[in-house]
C-alpha cells in the first residue's frame, strides 16, 4: 500500500483526509469496509443469501473515514495546480540552496525531482539549533521541528521503546530546523530569512 495526506500543509489538500493506493484486490477491498463503517453492501459477499430488499451486513468493526463530495471538489480542483505547487516550491528551494552557502549547516541535496514538502537543515548541535529557532522567531519567522521521533512519545514508549533505541533519529531531531517553504512565502520575505540566517552565524 501506499498512502497520501492531502492535509492542508501538503502539496495538494482536500482539507483533511488522504488516499491510499493498492494494487491488491483483497485489500482495497477490506479498505472500502474499514472506511465504511465494516459495512458491505456487495451482493457477492453477502453472508445472508435470502435477497432481503436494501439489504447490507457489518462484517468488520469499521469506522467513518469517508471523504464527502465536498473534500473530492476541492481535491480534484488542486490536482490542476498541482505542477504549479511544485514549480514554486522547488524555486524556493532553489533560491535557498544557492543563497544558504558558506554556513556551517547541512542543506538537503538539491534536486529537481522533488516536490519539496519540506526544506530541512541541519545544524551542528542541538543548542545552535535552538538559538537559530528562537532568533529567527523574535524575528517573526516561524521554523518547525520535523518531527519528534515516534519512539519517543509516551505511547511507544509505555510498549517498551528506549529513546536509545534508534539514536540516530534522535540526532537528527536534534540538529534538523524546517525553514519556512509554502506556496505563498513571498520572496522579500525569503530574503529576509536568507539574510537573517547569516546574521546569525556571523554573531555566534
Ligand atoms: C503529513 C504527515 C503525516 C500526517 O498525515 P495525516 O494526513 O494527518 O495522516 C504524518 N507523517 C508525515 C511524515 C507527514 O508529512
Amino acid at each position: 500500500m501506499c498512502v497520501f495526506s492531502f492535509h492542508p500543509v501538503k502539496s495538494i489538500t482536500t482539507g483533511e483526509g488522504g488516499m491510499i493506493t493498492t494494487n491488491s484486490k483483497k485489500i482495497s477491498s477490506k479498505l472500502k469496509l474499514f472506511r465504511n463503517h465494516g459495512i458491505n453492501r456487495d451482493k457477492r459477499f453477502l453472508i445472508d443469501k435470502t435477497k432481503k430488499i436494501n439489504h447490507y451486513e457489518q462484517v468488520e468493526l469499521g469506522f467513518n473515514y469517508r471523504m464527502n463530495d465536498l473534500e473530492a471538489a476541492l481535491g480534484i480542483s488542486q490536482l490542476n495546480r498541482l505542477k504549479k505547487f511544485i514549480n514554486k516550491r522547488t524555486k524556493i528551494a532553489k533560491f535557498y540552496d544557492n543563497e544558504l552557502t558558506n554556513l556551517p549547516i547541512q542543506k538537503p541535496i538539491f534536486t529537481k525531482n522533488s516536490s519539496w514538502h519540506l526544506y530541512v537543515i541541519l545544524l551542528k548541535n542541538k543548542k545552535i539549533r535552538q538559538k537559530l529557532f528562537n532568533f529567527l522567531k523574535r524575528k517573526d519567522i516561524n521554523c518547525q521541528i520535523h518531527y519528534i521521533p515516534i519512539h519517543t512519545h509516551p505511547f511507544y514508549k509505555k510498549i517498551g521503546f528506549k529513546k536509545n533505541d534508534f539514536p540516530n533519529s534522535v540526532e537528527y531531531y536534534e540538529k534538523c530546523l524546517s525553514l519556512p517553504i509554502f506556496f505563498d512565502l513571498k520572496y522579500s520575505i525569503q530574503k529576509k530569512i536568507i539574510i537573517l540566517i547569516h546574521k546569525f552565524f556571523l554573531n555566534v
